[in-house]
């Protein structure tokens, strides 16, 4: 057991609630400070709520804290990837082998709740509509927007990609800090399709629905009442031409009809929709360092916010949790020691997810039209079936094993390798030479994993 401290909680969102559950868990005295109001007080709609695909790093964290069982009531199973063409044609792509390989669909707000709840159960003070708003480091107190002044022990950082913590960490370490905000110029929007009149799903429920259109793109993931949120994916310029009061509406009817028309007769009051609620602000926030001595350390998006094309944001702020706890076992009490060494391994991990969330954009908007991408990815996913206990592509490393996000990265550069070697000069799956594959994982990837002390086993609760 650690010596107790006082501990307060910047921010209870996803992961502020979940690391003020373990810190109180280990028998600290937890308060958590948030902005606004109790979020479980408010009546909210299906699909107001962004849904999040909650995956492997993740649902490691949740486990190591004993709620896995109260979680999975609030989870959706995702077993695939259903791709809509603009002339309502679908595809179907699987994620594992089969339906127990899948990804787990979940309301944020659901998940926020549930988490609110079990911190509060087990005795987490919560101070809701009570903004951070000053730290003051040499005596160890913060300030919050009513002017009431809290003293710490240890201080957590949980308060989102606009994180005042952060503010205050730059302003106490000046020219030591390194913060760049780096905008996407894509922004976002949800939508709602409904249950159908019977109360069910009106389209394929295990899965994860995209209308992929280059530059921008429509998706939807299961609600758990028959509905599905859809998010809208469109260039920050578009939705200034649809504000427009002239014309807009009529723009984006146009728009909508010429790229999502099969979805248009599930979605009655899409322009309804699109016109009540808000845009939300896509971007990458790099921040160094990520600690102050043995006082703070920021976890979540107030650390590493990123696009959320890798569905990775909140697993990677999950994953900063775990990180800190097996720290905090292999440390007892030392927490000089337990931040920088947080700071060291997380870090890296933080940049390097936010790179994938990028590239897979990326490879969303302007790859996944292109012929020579797509028969990459299907000579891939020929050599992963033959050999999966040696090969796992970069996405299923990322979503189902537990390998650290930027060995991913490494090995995803020794995998090119292999596959541009396979690949040369062929065009179809029947050209492709597993002998020779199996010889240059053996030779390239295996001695890499050993080195590495990981293996590409898929990470199952
Ligand atoms: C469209 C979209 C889709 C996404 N999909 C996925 C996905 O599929 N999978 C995934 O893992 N991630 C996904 N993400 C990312 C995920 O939502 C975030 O990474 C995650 O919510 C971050 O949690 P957090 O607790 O760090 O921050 P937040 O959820 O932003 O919580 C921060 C909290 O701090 C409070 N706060 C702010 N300032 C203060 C202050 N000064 N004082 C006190 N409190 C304060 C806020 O009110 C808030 O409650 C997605 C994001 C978007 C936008």
């Amino acid at each position: 057991m650690d010596m107790p401290k006082k501990i307060v909680v910047a921010g209870s969102g996803l992961v502020g609630s979940l690391l003020a559950i373990a810190l109180k868990k280990r028998g600290h005295d937890v308060l958590m400070i948030e902005k606004r109001a109790d979020l479980r007080s408010l009546v909210m709609s299906a699909g107001k709520s962004i849904n999040l695909i909650l995956t492997a790093k993740g649902i490691r964290t949740i486990v190591k804290l004993g709620l896995w069982e109260k979680v999975q009531t609030i989870l959706s199973p995702v077993i695939g990837r259903m791709m809509h063409s603009k002339t309502g044609e679908q595809a179907f792509q699987p994620y594992g082998k089969n339906d127990t390989e899948c990804n787990f669909s979940v309301g944020r707000s659901d998940l926020n709740k549930l988490l609110l709840n079990v911190a509060e159960d087990i005795g987490v003070k919560i101070l809701f509509e009570s903004s951070l708003t000053k730290i003051d480091f040499e005596t160890k107190k913060v300030t919050l927007d009513n002017d009431e002044v809290i003293a710490y022990d240890l201080l957590f950082g949980t308060d989102g990609s606009g994180s005042m913590a952060r503010k205050e960490l730059i302003a106490k370490i000046g020219s030591e800090a390194s913060y760049k905000v780096e905008a996407l110029g894509t922004d976002y929007k949800e939508l709602l399709m409904p249950a159908n009149a019977k109360g069910d799903y009106p389209m394929d429920s295990k899965s994860l629905h995209i209308w992929p259109r280059g530059n921008h793109m429509l998706m939807a993931l299961p609600n758990l009442d028959g509905s599905f949120t859809m998010t809208l994916y469109m260039p920050v310029e578009w939705f200034k031409d649809f504000d427009n009061i002239d014309n807009g509406e009529a723009k984006f009817k146009k728009y909508f009809e010429d790229n999502y028309a099969d979805a248009i007769p599930l979605m009655p009051d899409y322009i309804n929709d699109y016109y009540s609620r808000k845009h939300g602000f896509l971007g990458i926030v790099r921040m160094k360092p990520w600690v102050y001595r043995d006082q703070l350390a920021l976890l979540g998006d107030s650390a590493h916010a990123m696009v959320p094309f890798f569905g990775q944001g909140m697993n990677s702020g999950f994953l900063d949790v775990y990180t800190l706890l097996a720290l905090m076992d292999q440390y007892p009490d030392n927490y000089s020691k337990i931040f920088s060494e947080y700071d060291r391994e997380q870090k890296k991990n933080g940049d390097a997810v936010a790179d994938l969330s990028l590239d897979n954009f990326v490879e969303m908007c302007e790859r996944v039209g292109d012929e020579k991408f797509l028969f990459r990815k299907k000579v891939e996913m020929k050599i992963e079936q033959n050999f999966p206990e040696k090969y796992r592509s970069r996405y299923g490393m990322v979503t189902y094993t537990l390998i650290p996000y930027y060995l991913t990265i490494e090995a995803g550069f020794i995998q090119d390798e292999i596959l541009n070697e396979i690949i040369q000069e062929k065009t179809s799956l029947d050209e492709i030479n597993l002998e020779q594959a199996e010889k240059l994982i053996d030779e390239k990837l295996v001695p890499w994993f050993i080195k590495n002390n990981i293996t590409v086993e898929r990470y199952l609760p």
